[in-house]
């Protein structure tokens, strides 16, 4: 049985993992870097040790003192929240030979879903549909034009070793893929230590939407319906909800029977996500499998109501679920809204500081998931996001209305958020009509004047 965790990540999900914790009334201990001394999660888990300078290379990253400090301190499992060594199959792996329980799935499950490629070629051969592209990774540039020619411009190289919206280039036709495919191959190898890339379709104007996968390690796989994940900019998600407006039932289901099948292909356990992107026409292609919990589970939650965090904790304790597709119900409609210290007026600049006021906006239909209060200094080293607002209600109507009044309501003095753009965009007709494809952040941005969102 699990009775103490560490949780091998910061910020809002570092904290939300110890509310989980905390009321299955398993003890926590946080890990942190010299930055995040001052962070909620190291002042609330139940211990904490400080593992190494500001850098996620010297703190987070450093799976051995990660796991040092589990011997130490005598932990059975290890919750490795989302980015950092969430998805290193190696780190799974140590933890496995030192009787820690990784909580996700089995380092062998990562390696295939890990690798882009091997991930396209597995779900493929178990029906599922996937982009036309490349048969696993091109290492030559002939080879590279030949395939891009086949299939047709525009094409989007990418890593095989992708994640974050990084190491994608688009190319138009023979002469921009020969630069393109330099250029994303010196990406791939400086983010991801690993120049292999491979070719695919572009999809013009898709929608990105994903199906919430949990799954016991007695074989029991299930899908948590979609989050429409498409309002993204440089790739990156900035607002999710779910349902998605786009999808109807029919299309649900099979999308749901398909992400299931891509699951069972990888032999999967614990909380995953398959991502689809969707044509005007309603095609679908499974893109790639996240073998994570997601910054988006709060949609979900909200929908189904139930707590991801704890299912993943159940899972890794070998307990079956105690649920059936059948039993899953979607009542609600939930959106999230990302708070980036950022300033969306100034090319979205980082924009880190000292936080004067705080204050989160509450009352009903409103929860907001983050690390931060009135005082917090947030350091330079990480990611930006500083918090995430969802918002719910019986349809999607009163979801996005609550989601605006939130975010009216929402103060975070001294530095600059995107809470303005989250604004604008809730009272945009296109968004509003439920119209948003992957295309819709670059349109938005190139009509609407800055003093909107600034
Ligand atoms: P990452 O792992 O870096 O997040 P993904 O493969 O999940 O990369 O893709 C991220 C986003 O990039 C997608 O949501 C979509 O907007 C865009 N994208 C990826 N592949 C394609 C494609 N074949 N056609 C069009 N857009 C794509």
């Amino acid at each position: 049985m699990i009775q103490k965790i560490l949780i091998a990540n910061r910020g809002e999900i570092a904290l939300r993992i110890v509310r989980a914790c905390r009321e299955l009334g398993i003890k926590t201990l946080a890990v942190y870097s010299e930055a995040d001394v001052q962070s909620l999660h190291v002042q609330l888990a139940d211990e904490a040790i400080c593992i190494g300078g500001p850098k996620s290379a010297d703190s987070y990253l450093r799976s051995d003192r990660i796991i040092s400090a589990a011997e130490i301190a005598d932990v059975d499992a290890i919750h490795p929240g989302y980015g950092f060594l969430s998805e290193n199959a190696k780190f799974a792996e140590q933890c496995e030979s030192c009787n820690i329980k990784f909580i996700g799935p089995t380092s062998k499950s990562i390696k295939i879903m890990g690798d882009k490629a091997v991930a396209k070629d597995t779900v493929r051969k178990a029906g599922v549909p996937t982009v036309p592209g490349s048969d696993g990774p091109v290492d030559s540039e002939a080879d590279a034009v030949k395939v891009a020619r086949k299939i047709g411009y525009p094409v989007i190289i990418k890593a095989v070793a992708g994640g974050g919206g990084r190491g994608m280039r688009i190319a138009h036709n023979d002469v921009s893929f020969a630069k393109e495919y330099h250029v994303a191959r010196g990406e791939a190898e400086k983010a991801f230590g690993n120049g292999s890339v491979y070719v695919e379709k572009y999809i013009e104007k898709p929608r990105h939407i994903e199906f919430q996968i949990l799954a016991d390690s007695h074989g029991k796989v299930l899908h948590l319906g979609e989050r429409d994940c498409s309002v993204q900019r440089r790739h990156q998600k900035l607002i999710e909800e779910s349902p998605s407006p786009f999808l109807n039932a029919d299309l649900r289901k099979r999308m749901g029977k398909a992400a299931v099948r891509a699951a069972e292909a990888a032999e999967y356990e614990n909380a995953g996500t398959i991502e689809f992107l969707v044509d005007a026409k309603g095609n679908y292609y499974f893109i790639e499998m996240n073998t994570r919990i997601q910054v988006e589970h709060p949609v979900t939650e909200e929908v189904t109501g139930i707590d991801l965090i704890k299912q993943q904790i159940r899972v890794a304790n070998g307990e079956k679920l105690d649920l059936d597709q059948g039993d899953i119900t979607f009542d609600r409609h939930a959106i999230e809204c990302r708070i980036n210290a950022e300033d969306p007026a100034r090319n979205f600049a980082p924009s880190p500081g000292t936080i004067g006021l705080y204050y989160a906006p509450g009352g009903h239909g409103v929860r907001v998931d983050s690390h931060v209060y009135s005082g917090y200094t947030i350091p330079p080293y990480y990611d930006s996001m500083i918090g995430k607002l969802i918002c719910y209600g019986s349809n999607r109507k009163t979801a996005l209305e609550r989601a605006y009044r939130a975010l009216s309501e929402y103060l975070v003095r001294g530095i600059k958020t995107t809470i303005p753009l989250h604004k604008a965009i809730m009272s945009d007709p296109t968004f509003i009509e439920g119209k948003a494809t992957t295309a819709y952040m670059e349109d938005f941005l190139s009509r609407t004047p800055t003093d909107l969102f600034s």
